[in-house]
């Protein structure tokens, strides 16, 4: 049988080993790059490979770039449907980006105007002895406190009663899971600083950061195979060939094998992604028609379902004329399963139960974000389970120098930094990660 190997193949060969590093790779990939997912993570990603020269292609699954931050204008008055709070702002890259994009952002104290009103199933109640309990919580999930176990929320209050209400309504509401699920640890490691907010959206300004990205959207990806040379990464648009590839993709969606991969990940990247786990934040925006209950601008109505969570609506924020309700946790998971349409109704409910019949007289209109139930985000944002804290850490390592996971779930770098769950973690991780890739 006669060779494959010619005598012009090799010619070739040697005249590509003659080729310096960089343009090697060009003649071997489509692109060095190839990022998936356009969420904050994705976005990192492109400005970092921009500034360091790299070729790359963006591969989104929606028909929209931002991902967990995103404006919802549906209801004719904007609201944040995932990310509001540009947390820790001294140091978060979103600040800058405003500010080089001329974007007006808002301390969030300056905001916070109007009433703060508790009610336990629409009746009101006071909350002074939960107000007092909360430094003591604070305390307890505060690295300054000393070294913070790797045990759940429940666990981590086990010796104080006094503070289980406080430590169920934390977990549900900041990290929107039940407090048996999350790593006390892995809160504990979050940054601390001013949070800012933008009042045209975090969204809204993400958007008009990645406007200028090559970005081929509604191209969910598939397959990643990386049995060969760099990866080669499958969707409907087709085969991409690249050295190496970011993948941004929330953990809920590759726990749910949106993804495949051949071959299978190492040990330590199944660890890192199985040690993590989403929570189920909710937001539902409702429009009213100008009537505003007497309620001021920007107030916070706390609703409380004893033994089952609660909401948070907060009322005519930035003066619109909406509410927005928030909750999370297993509360929020069956709110979510009853459809959209009972969702709205479940908190009009609770509204009508505090504020009166005026409440439905005056509705307009609702949109869902229930990222839970969502194929893209599957869950808000992620969490590290008990005894996991490492788990963030394992998914950070690159695999074969040419898989990088990067997103708000492995903001920690090797646990030198406090960013995950958040926007600016995020962007930060899918910088460090387009950094890292050589060409
Ligand atoms: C209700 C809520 C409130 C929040 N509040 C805050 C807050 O106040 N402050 C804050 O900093 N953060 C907040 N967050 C978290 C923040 O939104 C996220 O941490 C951050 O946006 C995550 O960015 P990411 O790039 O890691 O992931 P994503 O934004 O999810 O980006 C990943 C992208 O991958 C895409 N994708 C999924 N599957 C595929 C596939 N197969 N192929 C291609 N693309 C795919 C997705 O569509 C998405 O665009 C909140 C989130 C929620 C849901």
């Amino acid at each position: 049988m006669k060779s494959s190997v010619t005598r012009r193949s090799i010619v070739a060969a040697g005249a590509m080993l003659a080729l310096p590093r960089a343009l090697r790779a060009q003649a071997l990939f489509d692109t060095d790059v190839v990022i998936v997912g356009a969420g904050a993570a994705g976005l990192g990603a492109a400005r970092a490979c921009v500034r360091d020269g790299k070729r790359f292609v963006m591969l989104e699954a929606r028909d929209r770039i931002g991902g967990r931050v995103f404006t919802d204008a549906s209801l004719g008055a904007p609201y944040d449907a995932g990310a509001y709070y540009i947390h820790w702002a001294e140091r978060n890259p979103w600040r800058p980006i405003a500010s080089e994009l001329g974007v007006a952002l808002r301390d969030d104290r300056t905001i916070a105007s109007g009433v703060w009103l508790s009610f336990e199933n629409g009746r009101p109640v006071d909350r002074s002895s939960r107000r007092r309990n909360f430094g003591d919580l604070s305390r307890r999930f505060d690295p300054d406190e000393g070294e913070v176990p790797d045990v759940s929320f429940i666990q981590r209050v086990a010796d104080a009663p006094e503070l289980v209400q406080g430590a169920r309504g934390l977990a549900r509401m900041a990290v929107g899971e039940e407090p048996e699920r999350v790593s006390a640890l892995d809160y504990a490691r979050l940054w601390e600083g001013d949070d800012l907010i933008a009042p045209e959206g975090y969204g809204a300004l993400a958007q008009r950061f990645g406007a200028g990205f090559p970005v081929k959207l509604s191209t969910p990806v598939t397959h990643i195979r990386w049995d060969g040379r760099g990866v080669v990464v499958e969707s409907p648009a087709g085969r991409l060939s690249a050295r190496a590839v970011i993948v941004t993709v929330p953990v809920g969606v590759l726990a749910a094998g949106a993804v495949r991969f051949t071959p299978e990940l190492p040990a330590l990247t199944q660890e890192g992604l199985g040690g993590l786990a989403m929570g189920a934040l909710t937001k539902i925006g409702l429009r009213f028609d100008g009537n505003r209950f007497g309620l001021p601008v920007n107030s916070n109505l706390w609703d409380e379902i004893p033994g089952v969570g609660g909401v948070n609506f907060e009322c005519w924020p930035f003066d619109r004329n909406l509410i927005v309700a928030l909750f999370g946790g297993d509360f929020a998971r069956s709110v979510l399963a009853q459809g959209e349409r009972a969702a709205v109704e479940t908190m009009l409910d609770r509204l009508t139960a505090i504020l009166g019949p005026q409440v439905r007289a005056a509705f307009k209109g609702a949109s869902v974000n229930g990222w839970a139930t969502d194929p893209f985000s599957m869950g808000c944002y992620s969490h590290a389970l008990p005894g996991q804290a490492g788990a963030r850490a394992k998914l950070a390592q690159p695999v074969g120098e040419r898989i990088w996971f990067a997103g708000e779930a492995t903001a920690v770098g090797d646990g030198e930094f406090g960013a995950a769950m958040t926007a600016g973690g995020a962007f930060l991780a899918g910088e460090a990660a387009a950094r890292a890739v050589r060409i």
